[in-house]
């Protein structure tokens, strides 16, 4: 009978929905989960079933479902305003998150655009690069260094600036021109590589862009903080700005605050997004230091302001939430279980990586890729693990043949013992 519940609601969703990055025809015999609602660290479906959100809902949420104090800022908040527009005028509360970020950010004397989507803050973040220099008068630094494997989003601009992969090469052609790219974190030389482009063609370049620490999506490849601290000090020394995206890293994810501080990054731009409000409300930030910002300031309908802005950027809900759980962030001192509940995973996840069945096991803070090795083509490994581990009630998912754990920031030492049991066991039955 439950069964059938299910049934009834795929059948409706796969007639109207249609979901990212998924292929309908095959939707709905890959058994999604319908979730109706949630408790804690647990997703629960439309027959009752609960499932450990081990992808903390792809990356977003970090200190669980329905947080009472989170649920209590956003009720408080319908009863003042929803949303009022950020474009030329202000709002109390975006004010207050402003203030409180900024003295958390590692960003010098910080100004926040925000926007609602990840893409957004990058896609803001290369405008902003690329319309300093306008600004400033200095011609040719028009170029973007980017790495390879990157991944920045999947609006044409954010696309531009990242590797391709997972079916989006097919967009080539639309990528913008002048991003030069070079080796991502899975080459020990990426450093050195990114480090001779930066000195050799620093006049053409407005902005680099990394993911400090760890490139997510392509996999979790993990960089050594001293490489990305000097690659930090290139980008200073050449004189050309630094984006730091930190949509999936940002709040804690890593073990710190931020993953631009273990190697004393100071960015020019930093991207937020992901779990910027908790994972509650689509919000995201570029954050500009004072001197990025400062070169916009001009004459009223000047060409010095930055022509963009989005309808809901700064919304007065997603902004309560996103102050709420920062405060919290702090106050419940979130990152020491993170790094706690990290040492953990990659301890119980290290004898994994001598398994036939496994090329490798990565981690970087609760961010977690365990890379599959089928012995060919076309076996869906890491689609089979990963449905399998759902069935169990722990709920991932694959990019490709990687196996990619993402555990919610506030997960108990049990509960990070039953993502791994699960996944063993998933292995184990699948990959024969
Ligand atoms: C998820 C992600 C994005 C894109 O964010 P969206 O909210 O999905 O647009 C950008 N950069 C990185 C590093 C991400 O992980």
């Amino acid at each position: 009978m439950t069964r059938r519940t299910e049934a009834s609601w795929i059948q409706r969703d796969r007639a109207r929905v249609w979901h990212g990055f998924t292929q309908m025809d095959s939707y709905a015999t890959n058994r999604p989960v319908i979730v109706d609602r949630a408790e804690g660290r647990e997703l629960i479906d439309v027959d009752g079933r609960r499932y450990l959100d081990a992808m903390s809902s792809l990356w977003v949420t970090t200190l669980g479902h329905r947080v009472p104090e989170l649920d209590e800022a956003l009720r408080a908040q319908a009863s003042r305003v929803a949303h009022s527009t950020l474009l030329g005028h202000g709002n109390t509360v975006v004010v207050e998150l402003a203030e409180a970020l900024a003295t958390e950010v590692p960003v010098e004397d910080p100004r926040f655009l925000f926007a609602s989507d990840g893409a957004a803050a990058v896609e803001q973040a290369l405008k902003i690069a690329f319309q300093y220099w306008r600004n400033r008068g200095v011609d040719g630094r028009s170029c973007f260094l980017a790495l390879g494997d990157a991944y920045h989003g999947d609006t044409i601009g954010s696309l531009s600036v990242g590797a391709g992969g997972f079916g989006t090469d097919l967009f080539d052609p639309l990528r913008f021109p002048g991003v030069i790219h070079t080796p991502g974190y899975r080459d020990p030389e990426w450093c050195e590589a990114a480090i001779g482009v930066l000195r050799a063609r620093s006049s053409e370049l407005a902005a680099a862009i990394i993911e400090p620490m760890v490139q997510g999506a392509a996999g979790m490849h993990v960089a050594e903080a001293r490489d990305v601290q000097r690659f930090g000090r290139a980008c200073q020394e050449a004189g050309v700005l630094l984006v730091c995206d930190e949509v999936a890293t940002g709040f804690g994810r890593t073990g710190s605050l931020f993953a631009s501080q273990p190697g004393g990054l100071r960015p020019d731009l930093l991207c937020l997004g992901k779990g910027l409000a908790g994972g509650y409300l689509p919000m995201s930030a570029t954050v500009a230091s004072g001197p990025v910002a400062d070169a916009f300031l001009g004459e009223d309908l000047g060409p010095a302001a930055l022509y963009h802005g989005h309808s809901f950027g700064g919304n007065a809900l997603a902004a309560a939430v996103a102050l709420r759980h920062l405060q919290l962030l702090l106050e419940w001192d979130v990152v020491a279980n993170v790094v706690e509940r990290a040492e953990q995973l990659a301890k119980r996840l290290a004898p994994l990586a001598s398994e036939a069945a496994v090329a490798d096991v990565r981690t970087c803070g609760l961010m977690a890729g365990v890379e599959l090795a089928p012995p060919a083509d076309g076996l869906r490994w890491g689609r089979r693990v990963c449905a399998a581990a759902v069935e169990a009630g722990v709920l991932i998912r694959p990019l490709g043949d990687v196996v990619v754990l993402v555990p919610i920031l506030t997960s108990t030492e049990d509960e990070i013992d039953r993502i791994v049991d699960v996944l063993e066991t998933s292995i184990a039955q699948t990959c024969r």
